[in-house]
C-alpha cells in the first residue's frame, strides 16, 4: 500500500543558508493551508548531479537552483525551456512524472512582473532601457525586456567583452556603452537597471549619477541586501520612481510555487514581510 506523501520542493545551492526562498515558500504553504514542505538543500559540487537526480524518488516535485548551479543544471535537464536556453541558465527545475527534468528560468518574467505591479503605467516598450551589468541576472533582464518589445537596451559592463557578447547574441537592439559613460547613457532611458552586484552589503557602490535621466524614468536595482541601496537612494534624490530588488525575488517565485504546489500565490505585504530583514 502506498501512503500519500506531501509534496516537496526546495532550493539547491552551495552554500545555501543565505537563501530567503524557504521563508517565502513556507509562508505561502502556511497561508494556503497546504500540506507540503520547501527545504533548503546545500549540495557541494561533487554531490550536485546525483543529489538532484535522487530528489524525485524522495517526493520532490521541483527545486529552485541558485549559485553556483544555475548554468550547470542545464546539462542534467532532459528539456530546457526556450527562455532558459536563451538566458543560458535556469532558476527552476520541475521533475515530471515520466522521469523528465524540465529546466526553466523565471527571473526575467519576475523582473517584468515586479516593475509592472509596482508602477502600473510602466511598459518596457515606452523607450530605451539602460542595463548596468552583463552577468547572469542581466541576461535574464535583457531577454525579458526584449520579449516585452523594448526598442533599445543599452548595456554597460565593467568587462566590456561580456556586454559585447550580449550584443552578439541578442542582436541589433543591444547597444554597448562604455562602463564610464553609464550615467550619460541614462539620457532618454525610460528603464534604468542595476544588474551588477555593486551596492550589496560589503561590496563597493555603483558610481553613477542620475542627472541625465528623464524625469519619468523608472530605476530598479536587482540587489536586495540591503533593500534600500545607494543606487535607489540616488535615483529617488533625483526625483525618479524606484523599484527594489525584493519584487523580482518575490515574483520569480510565483510560477515555481504554482507549478509544484498547484496554487498561484499572491505577492503582497505579508509575502514581502516573510522575506524581508
Ligand atoms: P554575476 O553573473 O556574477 O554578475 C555580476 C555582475 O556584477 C557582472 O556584470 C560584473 O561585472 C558586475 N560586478 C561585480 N563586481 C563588480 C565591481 N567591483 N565593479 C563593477 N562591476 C562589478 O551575478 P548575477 O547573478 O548576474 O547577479 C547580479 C546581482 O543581481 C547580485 O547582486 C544578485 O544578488 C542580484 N540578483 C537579484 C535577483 C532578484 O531576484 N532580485 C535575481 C538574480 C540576481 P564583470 O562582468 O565585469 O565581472
Amino acid at each position: 500500500m502506498t501512503e500519500p506523501r506531501p509534496p516537496l520542493a526546495g532550493v539547491v545551492g552551495w552554500p545555501i543558508s543565505h537563501s530567503r526562498s524557504p521563508r517565502l515558500h513556507g509562508h505561502w504553504l502556511a497561508r494556503h493551508g497546504l500540506d507540503g514542505h520547501y527545504i533548503p538543500l546545500g549540495l557541494p559540487a561533487q554531490d550536485f548531479e546525483a543529489g538532484v537526480r535522487h530528489l524525485p524518488r524522495l517526493g520532490f516535485r521541483g527545486i529552485n537552483v541558485t549559485i553556483p548551479y544555475k548554468e550547470t543544471v542545464l546539462a542534467i535537464a532532459t528539456r530546457v525551456s526556450d527562455r532558459a536556453a536563451l538566458i543560458g541558465s535556469a532558476n527552476m527545475v520541475t521533475f515530471r512524472e515520466d522521469g523528465g527534468i524540465l529546466a526553466d528560468n523565471t527571473d526575467g518574467v519576475g523582473f517584468i512582473a515586479s516593475l509592472a505591479s509596482a508602477a502600473s503605467d510602466w511598459r518596457a516598450s515606452q523607450g530605451p532601457a539602460l542595463v548596468i551589468g552583463a552577468g547572469g541576472a542581466a541576461r535574464a533582464v535583457v531577454s525579458a525586456l526584449l520579449a516585452e518589445r523594448v526598442p533599445e537596451v543599452r548595456v554597460a559592463n565593467r568587462t566590456r567583452q561580456r556586454a559585447e557578447m550580449l550584443q552578439e547574441q541578442f542582436g541589433a537592439r543591444i547597444v554597448v556603452v562604455d562602463w564610464n559613460r553609464a550615467s550619460d547613457a541614462m539620457d532618454g532611458a525610460k528603464t534604468i537597471v542595476n544588474a551588477t552586484s555593486l551596492g550589496m552589503m560589503n561590496q563597493g557602490e555603483l558610481n553613477v549619477t542620475f542627472a541625465a535621466a528623464p524625469y519619468d524614468a523608472l530605476a530598479t536595482d536587482l540587489v536586495y541586501t540591503p533593500i534600500n541601496t545607494p543606487f535607489l537612494q540616488k535615483a529617488r534624490a533625483q526625483g525618479l520612481r524606484t523599484v527594489d530588488g525584493l519584487g523580482m525575488l518575490l515574483h520569480q517565485a510565483v510560477p515555481c510555487f504554482e507549478s509544484w504546489f498547484g496554487t498561484r500565490p499572491k505577492v503582497d505585504d505579508a509575502a514581502r514581510a516573510a522575506i524581508s530583514g
